[in-house]
């Protein structure tokens, strides 16, 4: 359906926990009413209580609660919602239930759906990064079926390759290959992992880089030919593919780097006449950035690029489906100072083992450009249903080094009681040289937690 100028009311918020939260304020701030949906496990959520209007979709699991497409729409329709914002995970990426939601006559909070759909499948999202001139990993053109085309690739490439799952997600789906005898079977596994996590046994390949960095690029377009870019962050400390900590901007990208890449990525997105916030995902090794995946939707991590663009994410993405231009031109796009998140898990901070339960105290960290977006309070209880992220503590200064010293301060402050979190293993990184000089890779959280656990 065409995105028509119309201004929304009343906003559903499709999630939970601490984004739920972050899209009810800024609807909030914007004058919009705001619907939130919970399982029986979050009635008394934080963004349940502040929402104008709540709505229990089902039990617990996620199947039946956030990912009910039926009872999600039937709450919209209770509630006579306008909109329907789907926030990140659960329903984001699912082009059938954006087409369902516009089908209703809703508005979609989120890109075009046919743009969610090329880009959820990676192999296509390749395909269409590819002829926008994006530069890619090499690797097969396209899916890899046969195992002796597949040793001929891997030879011409070089080993090690990286076996990867067209529908992959979250690091899962991924087997890395060191030699030609190892293809066969590693293919064997990374297919059928693939088979019973997504339900699509489609790999292809790619050459495994060794040692890079992952950098994003934040890029917004307004559905109609205009597309800016908003910098990079660098999320390259990452535990078993997931992300912990990120930044902005990537300690290692120049000005230059950042106006020449962005370019070309807000080209890529304006060509494809792309609808609101998405993140271009490359690996960047000795200079050179690869296009590993593009994410249609806001990132867990989006505040980092807020702090330093002063622009509300959130925001802009309900201006945009209301059918507004973007509110800013990319020549009057500022990059100030510098930003920092820490991901703060219900878990100990050193075996990773999930730590759900009664949050006995709690404090958060305030002050001179600190950020807290969290749903916590004390006497919340962690449910131990769901993703194990509790709070995103951000903090922003004029320099790296400067941040850096906020965190440290703003972590000693952060009182969480009662459960394990991750605040312990971010102190300690604050404390890392390798950390503190920006000298790491996708590789380095890991290879140092090896070391303390030895
Ligand atoms: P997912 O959608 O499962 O998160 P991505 O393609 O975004 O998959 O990759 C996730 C992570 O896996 C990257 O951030 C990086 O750490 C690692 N990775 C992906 N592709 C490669 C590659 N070709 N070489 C080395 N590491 C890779």
């Amino acid at each position: 359906m065409a995105n028509v100028d119309r201004p929304i009311k009343r906003l559903l918020i499709a999630n939970r926990g601490e984004i739920a939260l972050r899209i009810h304020r800024a609807a909030r701030e914007m004058g919009i009413e705001t619907v939130a949906v919970h399982s029986t496990a979050d009635a008394d959520a934080m963004h349940v209580r502040l929402a104008d209007h709540a709505v229990c979709i089902g039990p617990p699991a996620a199947k039946d609660s956030y990912l009910n497409v039926a009872a999600i729409i039937s709450a919209a329709e209770i509630t006579q919602a306008d909109a329907i914002h789907p926030g990140y995970g659960f329903l984001s990426e699912n082009a059938q239930f954006a087409e369902i939601v516009e089908a209703h006559g809703m508005i979609w909070v989120g890109p075009k759906p046919e743009h969610i759909r090329t880009m959820g499948d990676k192999v296509e999202a390749k395909r269409t990064a590819g002829a926008l001139g994006l530069p890619l990993v090499p690797g097969s053109d396209g899916a890899i079926e046969d195992v002796a085309e597949a040793k001929a690739l891997a030879a011409e490439i070089g080993y090690p390759v990286l076996i990867k799952a067209a529908s992959g997600g979250g690091g899962r789906g991924m087997k890395v290959v060191q030699h030609a005898e190892e293809l066969e079977s590693q293919m064997g596994q990374a297919r059928s992992e693939a088979k019973a996590a997504f339900g699509d046994a489609t790999v292809y390949m790619e050459k495994y880089l060794g040692n890079p960095r992952h950098i994003e690029f934040q890029i917004f377009g307004d559905g109609k030919g205009e597309a800016i870019h908003l910098g990079e962050r660098d999320c390259s400390l990452q535990r078993r593919h997931q992300k912990v900590l990120e930044e902005a901007p990537s300690p290692i990208i120049t000005p230059e780097e950042r106006e020449r890449m962005g370019g070309v990525v807000a080209k890529a997105m304006a060509d494809m006449a792309y609808r609101g916030a998405g993140t271009i995902e490359f690996l960047w090794e000795a200079g050179e950035f690869y296009f590993i995946e593009m994410n249609t939707r806001l990132q867990v991590e989006h505040p980092v690029t807020e702090a330093i663009t002063g622009l509300d994410l959130v925001r802009e993405q309900i201006r945009v489906a209301e059918g507004h231009p973007l509110s800013v031109r990319q020549e009057d796009v500022e990059f100030r100072g510098h930003a920092i998140e820490c991901r703060i898990n219900a878990e100990d901070a050193w075996t990773f083992a999930p730590s759900p339960g009664l949050v006995e105290h709690y404090h958060a960290a305030g002050g001179l450009n600190v950020r807290v977006d969290s749903g916590l309070y004390a006497g919340y209880r962690v449910p131990p249903y769901y993703d194990s992220m509790i709070a995103k503590l951000i903090v922003s200064g004029r320099t790296r080094e400067g941040c850096i010293m906020r965190l440290k301060r703003a972590l000693e402050e952060m009182v969480i009681g009662g459960i394990k979190t991750s605040i312990p293993l971010h102190q300690a990184l604050m404390d890392e040289a390798d950390f503190r000089s920006g000298d790491y890779t996708i590789k380095w959280l890991e290879e140092w937690l090896a070391e303390r656990a030895e």
